[in-house]
């Protein structure tokens, strides 16, 4: 039996293990009524969606127990293979009625009918692992990557450590003005001495090392109003060391003039764009500028119409952008092309133009067009019994607090049926009858101890390095190291 417990967590300091509820000390009775007490909630994936509806169902149902799988052996999702190695995260807590069940793939190793009829309730919260594709020529030219591939190449993703991306060239073009354009283009010109304390892998760091890229244009198809990145991220690209900035002042004439309209966020990004673009840095940062051997920069109204190939045909030389104008006013404002192209040249060329959820069983419904599970503030259209949380309910956007603002609702509306008894009545057999049909399909799920052996493990191998963690990379090593 998988140790119940969770936290959520510290990237440095780790909290001790619970011990397992003794269960077994319950005579037959006990054990029937308290069963028929407890709700036994299945949630599917663990990433801030699934940990923080596990979190509220937990904290407001005081018997309830909930069994989170997962595919991958490690926890987390995207704060372990999104957020940016640079940017750790700090959030702690636990439960003993809580179990990990990672390295099982719903869908794959086990159906969402089959968890459905193991628990009262079942709550999708397995994100959005796909990423939104370019649908342009040349998008399948080596040298073409999605910035979701490369995110996970350095953050230790398993299924991407074979990306081995080629950064012997000058330039490398990002698609898309999001904080994983920044977040990618930040990863690209730090200087490599100011990731080796971080979790970055040692094979990315390495690649990062060796790399000659010196450029990065980060290219929007709409208008510097129309940014999707913060001021935060922004911030930390215009103070990066060794590097500086490239904005054209004319695009953003005419703009002071509107600031004053605009909500506090918004003014204050532009603000900073415009200061950047227009103002006369001071002397120190004059000569920090004039120094700097890397650059970025924004290119705006530019929508991606065709990635060019080298004249040998086998990689990326360029980018044809199609020059673009507004047009709708507001949340509606459109980028339109004008007729006129615009030829970028580079040598490697990110899509970061959003993620994108997919269906995960035939039985749950799933708008095609959005990316989405719909769904009424959590609970599944037209599927009693069945929720769901994240970027999976909602599309791609938002971060990790926003995220625990809807997984927290979910979790409302899940216990909202369960008090007016529109879940199934009756014990459930929760995990133990699903842990009957992995073992039958020869599926070995790994439990929270076992983890937090994975997690020691990477804690050791990084303090010799003086990194706070070396990422296990292989599945295979780390279901050894587990003696599995
Ligand atoms: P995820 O975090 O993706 O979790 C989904 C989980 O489900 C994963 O563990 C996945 O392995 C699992 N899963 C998928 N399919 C299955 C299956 N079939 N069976 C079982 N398990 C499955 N927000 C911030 O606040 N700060 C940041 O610095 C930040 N950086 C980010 C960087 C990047 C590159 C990205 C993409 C996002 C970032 N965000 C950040 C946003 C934040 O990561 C998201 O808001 C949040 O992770 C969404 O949570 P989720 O649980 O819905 O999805
Ligand atoms: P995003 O914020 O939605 O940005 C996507 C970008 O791609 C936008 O600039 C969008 O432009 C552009 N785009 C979309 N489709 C396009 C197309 N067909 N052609 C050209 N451009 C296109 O998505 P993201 O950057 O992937 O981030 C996802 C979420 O994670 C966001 O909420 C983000 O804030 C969060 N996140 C946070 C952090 C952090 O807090 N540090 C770090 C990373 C990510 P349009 O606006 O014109 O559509």
């Amino acid at each position: 039996m998988a140790p119940r417990c969770w936290r959520w967590w510290h990237w440095s300091v780790w909290p001790r293990t619970r011990p397992p509820p003794a269960r077994s000390t319950l005579s037959f009775r006990q054990h029937f009524s308290t069963q028929e007490k407890t709700p036994q909630i299945c949630v599917v994936g663990s990433g801030p969606a699934g940990f923080y509806t596990a979190q509220h169902l937990l904290k407001h149902h005081t018997q309830a127990r909930v069994d989170i799988y997962e595919k991958q052996l490690v926890p987390f999702g995207l704060v372990r293979f999104g957020v940016a190695p640079d940017h750790p995260e700090v959030k702690t807590a636990h439960s003993d009625r809580c179990a990990f069940w990672g390295n099982v793939e719903v869908g794959r190793d086990v159906t969402v009918p089959e968890l459905r009829e193991a628990y009262h309730a079942v709550v999708l919260s397995y994100g959005a692992e796909d990423h939104q594709a370019l649908d342009i020529p040349g998008e399948e030219l080596p040298g073409v990557f999605s910035a979701r591939a490369f995110v996970g190449w350095y953050n230790g993703l398993p299924e991407n450590q074979e990306l081995a991306p080629d950064l012997s060239c000058d330039t490398a073009v990002i698609l898309g003005q999001g904080n994983v354009a920044l977040d990618v283009a930040r990863i690209l010109l730090t200087p490599p001495e100011h990731l080796e304390r971080t979790d970055i892998t040692k094979a990315a760091l390495g690649v990062l090392r060796q790399s000659q890229v010196k450029t990065v244009w980060i290219v929007g198809r709409r208008g510097p109003l129309q940014v999707a990145f913060t001021i935060k991220e922004l911030r930390e690209m215009i103070q990066l060391p060794g590097t500086r900035p490239i904005l054209d002042p004319e695009d953003f004439l005419g703009l002071q003039d509107r600031i004053k309209e605009m909500p506090r966020p918004r003014k204050r990004l532009t603000e900073l764009l415009l200061q950047t673009a227009t103002e006369k840095p001071r002397v120190e940062e004059a000569a920090r500028l004039a120094s700097a051997s890397r650059a970025w920069g924004l290119r705006f109204f530019r929508s991606p119409q065709q990635v060019l190939p080298s004249p040998d045909g086998r990689r990326v030389a360029g980018i044809r952008l199609a020059v673009t104008r507004l047009e709708g006013v507001g949340e509606a404002t459109r980028a339109v092309p004008t007729g006129d192209v615009e030829d970028l040249p580079c040598g490697l060329v990110l899509s970061s133009i959003g993620y994108k959820s997919h269906p995960i069983d035939p039985s749950v419904p799933f708008d095609l067009k959005l990316g989405v599970i719909p769904n009424m503030e959590g609970r599944v259209v037209d599927v009693p019994g069945l929720y769901c949380s994240g970027w999976v309910k909602r599309g791609p956007t938002g971060v990790i607090g926003t995220t625990m603002n809807d997984s927290f609702l979910t979790g409302q509306m899940l216990l909202q049926d369960l008090k007016a008894g529109l879940l199934p009545s009756g014990p459930r057999p929760g995990s133990v009858a699903i842990q009957a049909l992995l073992s039958s399909r020869g599926v070995r799920p790994v439990s929270f101890s076992d983890w937090e052996k994975l997690d020691a493990e990477e804690v050791a191998r990084g303090q010799g390095s003086g990194k706070s963690r070396e990422k296990l990379v292989d599945p295979q090593e780390m279901l050894r190291l587990l003696g599995h």
